[in-house]
Parts: C-alpha cells; structure tokens; sequence
C-alpha cells in the first residue's frame, strides 16, 4: 500500500467546546458583555490550537481545521458564500455580531431556524436561500485557521459542508415562489465553491474536506446526478487543492459510484453506520489513484472500538483502493471530549469506553496497523461483567403482555366516568418555570451546602406554589411542575440501574448549549420509585386530578449513549419496562392521569425508509410496555414536541394512548387534519400557545385556535394546552399566558 500526503489516519472532526466548555463560558461572557470580541478570538484561537497540539501528540496523521465554529458549521457555510440574509444585513452590525444575530436573533429579527443535525442531538441553523441570493466567496475563516495551524507547525485540512448538502439542508427564503428549491442554486453555489478552493490553493492548502452527509439520507436520481455534475466541475478547477469527499451517517449508495466517476482524489464513507457501502465498492472495480477514508472508529457513541475487527474490515478495503486511510466515522463532536476526565467511572465501564480524545488516539493506532500489521493492536477488553446482565428484567420482559385490557372507546367512558372533566379540558406539558431559586438549590445539593432532605423541603415548596397557582388558574388538569429534574433524561438515568452518568461529558447541543447524556450500559431496571413522591405531594394538595410526568423509552434511548451489544429494541424494552413500574407505583399512590413524553419519537427513525418500518415497529412496542400496565380508567397521554411528523404520523395512533398533545400554535392547527387523516381518533391536545417565544397570546388568538380545533375534532376529544413545558418561559408571562388559555376555552366550550 502507498501513503499519499493523506497519511493512515484522520477524524472527520473535534469537538469545539474545549475540555472543560471553555468555548460556551466564553461565548456567554461576550453575550453578556463582560468580554470584548478581541478576549472571545483569543479564547477560540487557544481551543483550536489546542486541538491540533493534541491530534498530532496523540499521533493522527492528517489534522482537520475550519472544524471549530463560534457557533454552527453550517452557518459559517452561510457566511462563507455570503449566504446572509437581508434582514441581518439590515441590523448593521459588524461581522462577528451580525454571525451572532443569525443564531440568535435580536429583539426585532428572529434567528435562523435551529433543526437537528441528521439523527443527532446537534442542532444547525437553516440556510435561507432564495432565487436571489447572491452568493460570494468568503474564504477568510478557514484560510486564517489554515494558517493558524500553519504558524504552529501543522498543516492541517480545512473542512466545509459541501455544495449539495448546503443546499439541501437549506430553506427557501420567505417570499421564494412556490415550488423554488434552494438545491436548484446548485450550478451557481459551485462556482463560487471553485473560487473558494482557487483562495485555499493560494493559501498553501493540499487538502480540503467537502462534507456530503446529505447523500447517505434517500435521494433522487436527479439529486445524485447533480451531485456527480458539481464535484465534476470542482474536480476541473485549475487550481485546487486535492479533494475529499466526506460523507456519515450512513451508506453514499448509488452516490459512491457518482462520486468515483469525478476527478475527486478521496472518498469517505461510515463503516460503521453504513457498512454495506465497503461490497459497493469492490463492485465499483479497481479504483486507482483514489484515496479511500474508512471510518471505522464509531463517531456516534462512545464505546471502545474493537480495534482488531476494526483493522480486519479496513483491510479489505485495502484490495480494492491504492490508499487506505482510517477515520471516525463521522465528526467527533457528537461524543465528549475526554474520558481521562472521568476517574470516578466504574473501572470496569471505564475499560470498555472511549470519548474523542480516546477515539483520536484509536484512528492512529489503527492507522499504522495497516501499515505494521494488526499484532501490534490490543485485544478488545473481555464480555461485559455478569453484574451488567438482569435474568429478572430478561424474563419480565419475555412474558409481558404489552396491550392494556380494552380498546380506546371503553378506557375513555371509564375515564371519564372517574375524571369527570368538563369538555375542552385546560392543562399544561408538565414543567413551569426553572427560577433561579431552583437553581440555587441544585448548586447547594451538588455543592454539599444543602442536604438531601433540604432539598426535598425546597421542591415541596415549589410544587406547593405551582399547585396553587394552578387552581387559582382554575385549569382542570394539573402538574407539579418538574422542579426536580433538570433534564427530562438525566433525571432518569440517575435513578435507573444500568445507567452511568458522566461528572463532564459534556456535548456540543447547539451554540453554548451543552448535554451530558447519561450512558446506558447494562440491563435497565428500577430500583426504586422515581416521581411518585413529588406527584403524590402534587395530588395531596389539591382534589384536582394531578398529572404523572415519564419521560419515554425511545426520547431517554434518543438522549443517552446506549449499548451496543443488543439490538436498540431490546434496550427500549428494558427502559420500558422500568417506566410500566413506575407507572404501576403512580397509579397506586392514587394519580389518574399519566404523561409518557415522546418529543424524540422522530429523532431515532432511520434516515432511508428501507430501516423506518422496523423503527416505527420497536418504537411503539416500548411505549406500548411502558404504558399498557395501568387501569383502564388511569388516562395515559403522551407529548410529541413538534408538528412535522412525516413518517412518524401513523404511529401515533399505534402508540395507544389516550390523549396526544403535540404543537400546533405556528401552524394553525394543521396537525389536527393530518392527525385525522392518519387514522388517528383518540384524545388531542393541539399546542394553542407557542412557548417559544416570550410574548403572551392575546386572549383572542388563543378563543381562534380553540375554534380552529373545534371545527376539525369532536369537542369531547380536544384538549386545550400549549405547545410544550414552560421551563424556559418566566412567570409573569406564563401566569398571563395560563389566565388567557383558560378564559378562552370557557369562551369556546360555551359556544358548544
Ligand atoms: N414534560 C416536559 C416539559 O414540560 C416535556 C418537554 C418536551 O417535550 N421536550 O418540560
Ligand atoms: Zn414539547
């Protein structure tokens, strides 16, 4: 096998956040003014030098740059082809605030949209893109990165997202005419890419790194004809660097051979998310000259890779292309940054993980086995300790009739009989606002300065002050307000055996934003109740019925990094069953009405279809679990956070429970005819007041919306609700909000 200037090894890229999320304090200190934008520059040029230091001691050959970002990559994309939008431009402020304002909003402009990244928990903002957009090459960011890492010895390969996937991540621009698709820009995108690549050549850059990941999700033949078309002209630049096509999250498919048919000079394709791409290539003949970029080091989650089946997959990539090179199989921002920063791991967990800086050290090792030979590579780590497996939870769940007794229409007369609910029923997602006195109190916990028992005094507290705000609200259903978590997941993982949680495994969510996902690694089950202290507190206070708040199996799964020894479905099952106990304990401490939140129910679902049909099938399976081991009587609702469901939309209904609420303020009520369509006709509880924003709903949008729904569902179906949890939102507003909610269902329900 030669080597090319590529070397063995690379990563598709790092996290930015830093170690210790030094980027988000530093980003925040800007926001709030406490720095200047000269203190925020230095603090990014240090992460991103730190970066490069680190990949070249851990011993990668090819180094990425232009991978760190103040905010998003796709909207350094935007500004790199001048793709900023009038009404920011409009604003007048200086680049790097105007940046700010495209993420972020000013008080008059909202932000770009924010959607998630593919199947991940990262989230980018939406390119608008018009016929008019004029787009123009802006290459200062990654030539002065370029040279950043030139100045400290390196030269490293600046990453872009590619032309095709930009726009096919983008949004028409409002005021676009129908039917106007950003990717039909394409032609002219890539010629302003060709003079990007021309400014990198003359900047002294060998490599460049196009992002494709928008070719392993189901495209057309026009679209992997025009992605053949683009890289056939940026491969015919005069002047270019060498190009590497980098695609993840799944398998190219018919754009692999596409590709291959242009002068690209290498390839990337994910092994481990879309292993069948490695048979497309062999099948592609030989392809000389090209460079194969094999990610075989699992990007996604964060488990050790078994570095001899690892080399052995990669080796026989080595037969078909000249050059081998081993990956991540995607960017390594989706994992944390070091797991040397975890001591108080269990060793034994702690031997089968491995986070960015272990994964980083993992291509390289693999790198030079296929130079050396794989003798040099350590046996994975033993079958996982006997302690992790549960026969008790295995055996559970083999013999567990899933289904509730009676069909919808019986469950909901005996609800109703029991609840006795006027129509139009007024309640709210689950939390209230997270004041800064919560907050405080969970700094005390964690600082030691507040014991436990304190602490539960402070919550109690709390629930009592949101149970009565609620009567004096006078809503009909209500919630203790979720003061005690934090984080719809975490809070679970903590409680849940088989679950570990990080001390900072922090990942990159969006911006400043940062998760730590909980890792489940063995058998799931529940040693003791979760919420039913707080939401028996709740019902102790009041003779309204009090809402039980779960988080689902599939949202806690789509939240944490899980197991991969077993199919996700058998882990869903498990947490599942965890859930069915606590819904069980909930309903015996005399709660009636129980909401199981699914708002990551799409999130998992398979980029191709070919895989989304099995999906659905687990899916509704684990709800099915957690949710089928209560009364007829005990109402089940769940939440799905969103209104776009496509694919998801016929298992909504298949999910079997009783009332769904899901949002629907901003698209006035659209949800309710696809719902219908859909075959759904059970409860719903389409969002009327959009919490996503600040401002309070005047009475009258909200009597509206009520009327909107009335017209399309029967009345003794619909609940009246807002779009999601208020834990974002601030009292006042909330209160205003909650008052008008209220009012304007006992407007409607009097025009029954
Ligand atoms: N019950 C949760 C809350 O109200 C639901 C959050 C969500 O849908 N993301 O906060
Ligand atoms: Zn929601």
């Amino acid at each position: 096998m030669t080597t090319t200037p590529f070397g063995l090894s690379t990563v598709l890229g790092y996290p930015r956040i830093g170690p210790d999320r030094e980027l988000k304090r530093a980003l925040e200190s800007y926001w709030a003014g406490r720095i200047d934008a000269t203190a925020l520059h230095r603090i990014g040029a240090e992460l991103r030098a730190a970066v490069w230091r680190d990949l070249r001691h851990i011993g990668v050959d090819a180094i990425p740059s232009n991978t760190f970002s103040y905010y998003d990559h796709m909207l350094d994309a935007a500004v790199a082809v001048d793709a900023v939008p009038d009404r920011f431009r409009r604003l007048g402020l200086d680049e790097l605030d105007t940046y700010f304002a495209m993420a972020r909003g000013t008080a008059g402009e909202p932000a770009l949209e924010l959607t998630k990244w593919f199947g991940t928990n990262y989230h980018y903002l939406v390119p608008e893109i018009g016929p008019d957009t004029v787009f123009v090459a802006r290459p200062g960011k990654p030539v002065a990165e370029f040279a950043e890492s030139r100045a400290l010895g390196m030269t490293t390969r600046p990453v872009l997202v590619g032309p095709a996937t930009f726009l096919l991540l983008a949004k028409a621009a409002s005021g676009a005419p129908e039917g106007f698709r950003p990717f039909d820009r394409l032609d002219d995108l890539v010629t302003v890419y060709a003079e990007l690549l021309a400014e990198l050549a003359d900047a002294g850059v060998a490599w460049v790194q196009l992002d494709e990941p928008a070719f392993t999700t189901d495209r057309t033949g026009a679209e992997i004809d025009a992605l053949r078309g683009a890289y056939a002209r940026l491969g015919a630049v005069r002047q270019r660097p060498r190009l590497f096509v980098a695609s993840y999250f799944g398998e190219l498919g018919d754009a692999l051979p596409a590709l291959l048919a242009t002068p690209v000079e290498a390839v990337g394709i994910d092994l481990v998310a879309g292993p069948g791409d490695v048979n497309r290539l062999a099948g592609c003949g030989p392809i000389p000259g090209r460079t194969i970029v094999a990610g075989i080091v699992d990007g996604h989650n964060i488990w050790r890779t078994d570095l001899r089946a690892a080399a052995a997959r990669a080796a026989v990539l080595t037969g078909v292309a000249d050059d081998v090179v081993v990956s991540t199989s995607c960017s390594l921002l989706h994992v944390p940054v070091d797991l040397d920063a975890e001591p108080d791991l269990d060793p034994d967990l702690r031997a089968r993980l491995a986070f960015a800086r272990q994964k980083a050290g993992e291509v390289a090792q693999l790198g030079r086995a296929l130079r050396d030979g794989v003798a040099v590579l350590p046996e994975p780590p033993g079958a996982a300790p006997a302690a992790w497996r549960d026969e008790r939870v295995r055996s559970r769940l083999a013999e567990l009739p899933v289904r509730r007794r009676e069909a919808y229409p019986q469950r909901a007369r005996a609800q109703q009989d029991r609840l006795g609910l006027p129509p139009l029923p007024t309640t709210t997602i689950g939390s209230f606002p997270q004041t800064d006195q919560l907050r405080r109190a969970r700094a005390e916990l964690r600082a030691g300065t507040l014991d436990a028992d304190g602490y539960a005094e402070r919550m109690r507290t709390e629930i009592a002050d949101v149970v009565a705000l609620q009567e004096r609200l006078g809503l009909d259903v209500l919630v203790h307000g979720e003061p005690e978590r934090n984080d719809m997941v975490q809070y679970f993982g903590e409680q849940l055996a088989g679950f570990a949680a990080t001390a900072s495994g922090w990942v990159q969510s969006y911006g400043s934003r940062c998760v730590r996902p909980p890792i489940i690694y063995g058998d799931v089950s529940r040693p003791a109740p979760m919420t039913v202290g707080w939401a028996g507190y709740a019902q102790s206070l009041t003779t309204r019925p009090v809402k039980g708040m779960l988080t689902g199996p599939v949202t806690i799964l789509a939240w944490s990094f899980v197991r991969t020894d077993q199919p996700l479905a058998d882990t869903a099952n498990q947490v599942a069953l965890a859930l069915r106990d606590e819904t069980v304990d909930l309903e015996a401490a005399g709660i009636q009405i129980i909401q199981v939140d699914e708002p990551a129910l799409r999130e998992l679902l398979p980029l191709r279809r070919a895989g989304q049909r099995a999906y659905l099938d687990w899916a509704v399976t684990a709800f099915r679990i957690a949710t089928g081991g209560v009364a007829d009587g005990t109402q089940i609702h769940t939440h799905l956070c969103y209104s776009e469901f496509g694919e998801v939309l016929p298992a909504i209904d298949a999910l079997d429970a009783d009332v769904t609420s899901i949002e629907a303020s901003r698209s006035k009520m659209e949800i309710l005819a696809d719902l219908r369509a859909a075959g759904y006709g059970r409860g719903v509880g389409p969002g009327v007041y959009d919490i996503h924003s600040p401002r309070v709903p005047a009475q009258h949008e909200i009597t509206e919306a009520l009327r909107l729904a009335v017209a399309a569902v029967p009345a003794d179906r619909l609940w009246v609700n807002p779009d999601c949890g208020l834990k974002t939102r601030g009292y006042p507003e909330v209160e205003r909000a909650l008052a008008g909610l209220v009012a304007a269902a006992a407007e409607v329900r009097a025009e029954l």
